[in-house]
């Protein structure tokens, strides 16, 4: 059986660097185009796939940054940055930009280069992989929660009916557990409208406009204000800057971060902080408390649905408010993670690209 060949285009004006790259490359695993501006690059890109695409970081009419802000809506192929000699600072902001490696010019040899291109590429199919199994997840329950949403809010609807108008009739316990079988009706509806929400970010379109983070704070420092006060906490807030984004979608994002903040609060006095900084390419934003903690090998499982650490606790939810948190930022092209030191409090940082077209 013949391998298909492995497409890569080379974004590059200086002939002699594509020169190197097609003399290594010359073997039969690969095929290559050649263009030498970025605008020919994406115009290739628009008109047909490719699995890997070498692009030179400094290039006549873009920089390598913005070009692979570019390539996304294109369907994503492997990307690796090829960058001067010394400049660690642009190869770790084309990583972060979304690069999956780099290499520097000049410095590479064949069988560096060669495997470079065949893992990036690699890692590249295994992400389609686990996206394509996400979503597959995401259908199904979005599938499973339409479907029993009318039949638990009628069964919701009966055991108060009958709690209402016969709670007198009722022996024994039997009033008790019609109770404890409505709160548990709740507890599903709860979970069935979370899905759902997961469902409606993942499936339609955002909006994009200004969006003031510190008059959407004040909103919620006054939703939140009973429930602060019920714990004795505070929520202080400042220098947010206004984002590009979905106005309801960020309300929704940080709504779930308070949310958990009081949910999963400690002994401790509660104090939420939020603030920003700015960075180069955008803002980061701080959601920091001073609640129970999370341990160190349970900082990125939190954000999969269902997962729920303090699984025995009485604080309602279903393990869907930070996967929730994450598609929001997802749609924002941002990047959400949390620190912690368990015992100490949570930061969970919300980094949101300036000037970004929402995916
Ligand atoms: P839920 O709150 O419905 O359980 P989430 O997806 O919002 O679901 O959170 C997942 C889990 O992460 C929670 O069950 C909890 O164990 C943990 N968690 C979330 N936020 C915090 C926080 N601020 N402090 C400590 N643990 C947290």
């Amino acid at each position: 059986m013949t391998e298909r060949k492995l497409k890569i285009l080379v974004v590059d004006d200086c002939p002699e660097d594509r020169e190197v790259v097609r003399r290594y490359l010359a073997d039969e695993r690969f095929r290559l185009q050649e263009v030498a501006t970025a605008e020919a690059g994406l115009r290739l890109l628009a008109s047909e796939p490719f699995d890997c695409v070498l692009v030179d970081y400094e290039l006549p009419d873009a920089s390598g940054v913005q070009f692979l802000d570019e390539i996304p809506a294109y369907g994503r192929p492997a990307v690796v940055m090829v960058t001067g000699r010394g400049d660690e600072q642009t190869a770790v902001r084309s990583l972060k930009g979304g690069a999956q490696d780099y290499l520097v010019k000049g410095d590479f040899t064949r069988t560096r280069l060669e495997r470079v291109v065949d893992a990036a590429v690699e890692m590249v199919a295994m992400r389609r992989e686990i996206d394509g199994r996400r979503k597959e997840l995401e259908q199904f329950a979005a599938t499973t929660a339409h479907d029993l949403k009318a039949p638990l809010r009628r069964i919701g609807s009966l055991c108060q009916m009958v709690l209402n108008d016969a709670v007198e009739c009722l022996e024994g316990e039997s009033a008790e557990n019609l109770r404890l079988i409505r709160d548990e009706v709740e507890r599903m509806s709860r979970f069935v409208e979370d899905v759902l929400q997961l469902s409606v970010i993942v499936g339609t379109q955002s909006a994009r406009e200004p969006v003031d983070l510190g008059r959407l704070l004040v909103d919620l420092e006054d939703a939140f204000r009973p429930a602060l006060a019920e714990v004795g906490g505070e929520l202080v807030h400042r220098g947010l800057p206004t984002v590009e984004g979905d106005r309801l979608l960020l309300r929704r994002l940080f709504q779930n971060l308070i949310d958990n903040a009081i949910k999963y609060r400690s002994e401790r006095p509660l104090r939420i902080e939020i603030d920003a900084a700015r960075g180069e390419q955008g803002w980061l934003v701080s959601v920091r408390d001073t609640g129970q903690g999370i341990p160190a090998d349970s900082l990125e499982r939190i954000f999969e649905m269902f997962c729920r650490l303090h699984g025995d606790c009485t604080a309602p939810g279903v393990g869907l408010g930070l996967t929730i948190c994450q598609r929001v930022v997802e749609r924002h092209r941002g990047r959400i993670w949390v620190e912690s030191t368990p015992g100490a409090g949570s930061a969970f940082r919300v980094w949101l690209p300036s000037g970004e077209a929402l995916s």
